[in-house]
């Protein structure tokens, strides 16, 4: 972060503790979403804390639900007729499946298309998927500390109370804590999602620990579909985030 600076200081929480990070849970099973954020104790459900989700039930980590909270409310003082709401925020593994390979089989649409139709190659239909979406196993919405806000289009964002909201959220998100990994103009990695935001002091730390301890075994013995296309490629993409996200 580079918010170090008089009143615009987020200062990093210390977690000297391991349970702090992970609770019961082991970093890998953490960080690979090998549990159900429902039943732990370290997770939010966002709704109790006032945050909207259109319906949907979602949990992130306390301390990223209790930042969100806050920067919502502060939005909502300049803004007040625009409405900003989470429509995603912890994934697990089975969840980050069920997408991957809804896209890979086809029964989820990636541009109007059927994948495994219109891209039988098994390497170049992964990268297709890849422009928007994780392999399971290397999600950073495994980890609570990310959400997606509103509509997953970047021109939404362009225009209209998303161009009021990207626009605030760019002068302003970093004072509460977040960051936007998968800005425009990086070399690699997925494309731009204006809508995706995460909390860095929480997923610094859990993008280190990624890379310590499941990168070098990643696709380790996880099962899903299409899982020999792509997993080399998988320290690229979860390490190619906005430097403001380290
Ligand atoms: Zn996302």
């Amino acid at each position: 972060m580079l918010a170090a600076i008089g009143a615009m200081c987020v200062c990093k929480p210390q977690y000297s503790n391991p349970d702090e990070l992970y609770g019961t849970l082991s970093a890998g099973d953490y960080l690979i979403g090998n549990f159900d954020p429902a039943t732990q104790p370290l997770f939010l459900n966002v709704n109790t804390v006032n945050i909207k989700t259109m319906g949907r039930t979602i949990y992130l980590r306390r301390e990223a639900a209790e930042a969100l909270n806050r920067m919502i409310a502060d939005f909502k003082k300049e803004h007040p007729d625009v409405d900003l709401w989470v429509v995603s925020g912890t994934r697990n593994f089975a969840s980050q499946k069920g997408i991957w390979e809804g896209k890979w089989n086809g029964t989820r649409a990636v541009n109007g298309q059927q994948l495994n139709r219109t891209i039988p190659d098994g390497r170049q239909r992964a990268l297709k998927i890849l422009e928007y979406s994780s392999m399971p196993g290397t999600s950073r919405h495994h980890w609570g500390t990310d959400f997606d806000i509103n509509i997953l289009q970047n021109d939404y964002y362009k225009r209209g109370p998303g161009l009021e909201i990207y626009a605030w959220l760019q002068s302003n998100a970093h004072k509460y804590g977040f960051c936007q990994p998968y800005t425009a103009g990086r070399e690699a990695g997925y494309n731009e999602e204006r809508w995706h935001w995460s909390y860095v002091p929480l997923s610094s730390i859990f993008l280190r620990d990624w890379n310590d301890t499941v990168k070098a075994r990643y696709p380790l013995n996880l099962s899903f579909d299409g899982v020999g296309s792509a997993s080399d490629l998988a320290s690229v993409y979860v390490n190619s985030v906005d430097e403001s996200c380290k």
